[in-house]
């Protein structure tokens, strides 16, 4: 698992764009399940309604 391999995907050269695949993350506000698409970046959390986003690394 390497980071640069997941940074070419994510911004995919000469507008070729790859099929978007759900993905799963945590609330941050309420800790739920969120379903999120790769070609989103950020949902609502169905729960508590919180904005969620899809990269993992917290701002504080
Ligand atoms: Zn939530």
């Amino acid at each position: 698992m390497r980071d640069s391999d997941i940074a070419q995907k994510q911004k995919s050269p000469s507008g070729v764009k790859d099929m978007p695949a759900p993905e799963t993350v945590a609330c941050t506000h309420c800790g739920s399940e969120v379903e999120i698409w790769t070609d989103e970046e950020e949902t609502l959390c169905p729960s508590c309604k919180y904005r969620v986003f899809k990269r993992e690394s917290t701002i504080h």
